[in-house]
Order: structure tokens, then sequence, then C-alpha cells
């Protein structure tokens, strides 16, 4: 079997003698984490992020069917396959895991040998998908997150700056004069000093909730959650510094004659009535004056006071 225990999976049941037999068929493969109870089993799922539930049906105080549409209503546990491990044997009992979301449906008694195989099996359509999802988020040339993924970022922070009230800054940087940079030095180089850029961009990102994405072209969005205007021009000028220090040649853009940003940062606190889209237009507008001021240059736009 490929990779042991290098993948978790939860088994929720509420017979210990039951978990303790899935225990032994499962332990010399997987990582194996027990609950026995729902209210149990929906933390640990949330907070361990297993890559597989063997859930049980009919428990004491619970129904595992309640528990799997609780699973299915969390961003946090929707993607985790389930497969129900049951004693209920009828076809509208199966018929109707399938239809709230299992992956998989088993009953018992179950042959130790059978679990096994339908476990691996959605192991590793589980495996597949969490690749694809990544590859997904990814921007092809330079490794590093993409517009997809700024998107659902920004959704993320911009709903929990409206929670909390905390302050939200986006950074938009864009290369200078980066149509000369590949008329002079080819295409080709034109690629590999993007991806030199965003190296540094991703690099300076330390925080976990900061993310670094490519927006598209020479262009690139950096978000920062829980950090106000102040910070975010610290923060952004470290950033412009990290690629000019790259220092790659770049005899057309002058005055330094090596490859820099020009960046427009905007920080708000969301308020309910806002879109997102206000963000982005700020930090858009921010670009432009930096551009417009002459280049390698950060300017903000504040409008974390504006009600
Ligand atoms: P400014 O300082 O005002 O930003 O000028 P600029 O030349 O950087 O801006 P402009 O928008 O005129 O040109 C952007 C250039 O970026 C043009 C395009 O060929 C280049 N570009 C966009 N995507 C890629 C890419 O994936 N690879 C390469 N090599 N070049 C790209
Ligand atoms: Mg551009
Ligand atoms: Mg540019």
């Amino acid at each position: 079997m490929e990779n042991p225990k290098t993948h978790t999976i939860l088994a929720v049941d509420d017979s210990p003698e039951n978990l303790d037999l899935i225990k032994n068929i499962l332990e010399p493969y997987y990582q194996v984490k027990v609950a026995v109870n729902s209210e149990l089993a929906l933390q640990i799922a949330a907070n361990q992020q297993p890559d597989l539930i063997l859930l049980d049906i009919v428990m004491d105080g619970t129904d595992g069917y309640q528990t799997c549409l609780q699973l299915k209503a969390l961003d946090k546990t929707r993607n985790i396959p389930i497969i129900f491990l049951t004693a209920k044997h009828s076809e509208e009992d199966e018929v109707h895991g399938f239809r709230i979301g299992g992956n998989d449906y088993i009953t018992k008694p179950f042959s130790p040998s059978v679990v096994l195989a339908r476990v691996r099996t959605q192991i590793q359509l589980k495996a597949k998908s969490d690749l694809l999802e990544k590859l997904a988020s990814l921007d092809g040339l330079t490794e590093i997150p993409n517009r997809r993924a700024f998107d659902a970022a920004l959704e993320r922070q911009w709903n929990q700056s409206k929670r909390t009230g905390m302050p939200l800054s986006l950074m938009i940087a864009d290369i200078d004069s980066f149509k000369q940079y590949n008329d002079y030095y080819g295409h080709p180089m034109g690629d590999e000093c993007l991806k030199n850029v965003a190296g540094a961009l991703q690099s300076m990102t330390h925080r976990p909730e900061d993310l670094v994405a490519r927006l598209g072209g020479e262009e690139f969005a950096i978000l920062l959650p829980n950090t106000d205007s102040i910070g975010a021009m610290l923060r952004a000028e470290q950033y412009r510094e990290a690629v000019e220090a790259l220092k790659i040649r770049h005899v057309k853009n002058n005055p330094t004659a090596f490859v820099t940003i020009s960046a427009g940062i905007a920080s708000l606190r969301a308020h309910a009535h806002d879109q997102s889209t206000v963000l982005l237009k700020a930090a858009d507008d921010a670009l432009y004056q930096a551009k417009k001021q002459g280049r390698n240059r950060v300017c903000a736009n504040n409008l974390e006071d504006v009600p």
C-alpha cells in the first residue's frame, strides 16, 4: 500500500468495541482518530482535517445521517469523503446515505479486507481531488496563487473584516516598463523575470493569512488582513525594496536600470453595505498615482475612516 501512514482517517462509532475493531484494521496503514459521538466527530473533523471519515449511522443519542449533513454544511469539512459503516441494511438507507453526500456505504458485519480496499479507493480519490484543487489555484508560470485563488481569499477576508471590524489592506504591484523589458531582453527572459519577482514577493510573506497572487500579466496582488494603512505602507515598502534588491538588469528602466515595481495600497474596514470591488478600485487608483509620480514607489489610498 502506497504512502503508509501519511493519511488520517476519523472513525465515528458509539461502540468502543467497534472502534477498536476498525482501528485494528486500519492502523497498520493509516493514522486513525476516533470519536464516540457526533459532537466530537464534528470537532475533530474541523480541527484535524482527516482525509476520510468512517461514520456509523445508528448511534446513542445521535444519528449519523445528521452528522453527515452537518459535515457537508461546513466549509472546513465539506470536502472530506464519508464512508457509512452501518448495521442498517435496507436499500432505502443506502440510497439515502449517498443522496446526502456519502461516498460509499458498507454494511456490518464487514470484511476487513473489503473495508481496507474501499478506504484505499476513497483516499486515492481524495488525494487526486486535493491535487486538482491546488493546481487550479496556482499560476502556471510563477507557481504562486492565481487570480482565482486571490478572488476567493479576498471574499473570505472581506467577510471576516465585516464580522470582526478589523482593517483589511490590499496592495497591487505592477512591474515598471515591462513591455520594454520584453522588447529588449526577449519574452523568455521576461518570463524568467516574472518568476523571480513572484519569488521575491512570496518570500517576503511570513504571516499565514497574507496572500501574494499573480493577477495576470506583470501585475501582482498582496492581501494583508488585520493590517491598517500604516502597517500596509511599511509592508508595501518592504515588498518594493525586495524587488529592487533582486538587481535584475533592465537598462530601459530609468533611473535605476534595474527591474522595479510600482504599487498602490488601499486600506479599509469592510462595512455591511460595501463590496470588495471598492478595495480593488482604490488600490488600482493608488497604483495609477504611483506610476504617474515616477514609478518605483508606493502610493496609498486610505479609506479606513470613511463611513
Ligand atoms: P508601466 O511601467 O506603465 O507598467 O509600463 P509597462 O510596460 O510595464 O506596462 P504595459 O501594460 O504597457 O506592458 C505590460 C507588458 O507585460 C506587455 C506584455 O507583453 C508583458 N507581459 C504580460 N504577461 C507576460 C508574460 O506572461 N510573460 C512575459 N514575458 N511578458 C508578459
Ligand atoms: Mg500592467
Ligand atoms: Mg507594468
